[in-house]
């Protein structure tokens, strides 16, 4: 019988204990908010949502070779002599188009190396955090502001100036061949490289 009131009085003793902690929380003010109809302020330099703003971009990839976790896929393409991309408004001329600007932010770990390497700034850290997504492929942001039909054209036209290019040094180079008179010292030099064994003879001791 005296076994049994002493359990009782440690249940109830064990119970006073164990809510100790939660009584003299009672009087504490509270430390937590109603999130998302409260929200707290965040640091200055809180790391989030990634933007670029493409007007500055200059399709250099500092911010893809710094990047960890290789979640930034970058093309350029090499804008024509005649083309006027105009200056970023750090002052930096630009000379490539960018078809493709992508960022997984799923990949991301906001480690913000990619922000300070980048010489113009258009890559920044934004306040916002809540971008949470039921698909995944969601979470990869296209920044890149030409159309498939301006990319199109611009490969395009890309492509045939490099051919224009290539044709006309090797119309330059045949030229020059043809005018170097035969036997001079780099018809001779070519001629022997031509006859020189792949591998060296063996050396005598
Ligand atoms: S914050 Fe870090 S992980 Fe995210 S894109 Fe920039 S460099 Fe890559
Ligand atoms: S570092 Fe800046 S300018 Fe260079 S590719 Fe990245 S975002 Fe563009």
């Amino acid at each position: 019988m005296k076994q049994y009131f002493k359990d009782i009085f440690k249940s109830i003793w064990t119970i006073f204990v164990g809510m100790k902690v939660t009584f003299r929380h009672l009087f504490i003010p509270a430390v937590t908010i109603q999130y998302p109809d409260v929200k707290l302020k965040l640091p200055e330099r809180a790391r989030n949502r990634l933007y670029v703003n493409m007007d500055d971009c200059i399709g250099c990839f500092q911010c893809d070779l710094a990047c960890p976790v290789d979640c930034i896929y970058i093309e350029t393409v090499k804008a024509l002599p005649t083309d006027d991309l105009g200056i970023t408004s750090t002052g930096h001329k630009k000379r490539l188009w960018v078809p493709k600007f992508d960022i997984d932010i799923a990949k991301c770990c906001y480690c913000g190396l990619c922000v300070p390497v980048c010489p113009t700034e258009c890559i920044v850290m934004t306040d916002v955090y809540e971008f949470s997504e039921f698909n995944r492929h969601h979470l990869i942001y296209n920044y890149a502001t030409l159309t498939p039909a301006e990319i199109a054209d611009i490969k395009a036209k890309a492509a045939a100036y490099e051919k224009e290019q290539a044709a006309k040094k090797a119309a330059a180079s045949a030229q020059a061949k043809a005018a170097q008179p035969a036997g001079t010292p780099a018809a001779e030099t070519t001629a022997k490289t031509e006859t020189t064994p792949s591998t060296p003879p063996p050396r005598s001791a």
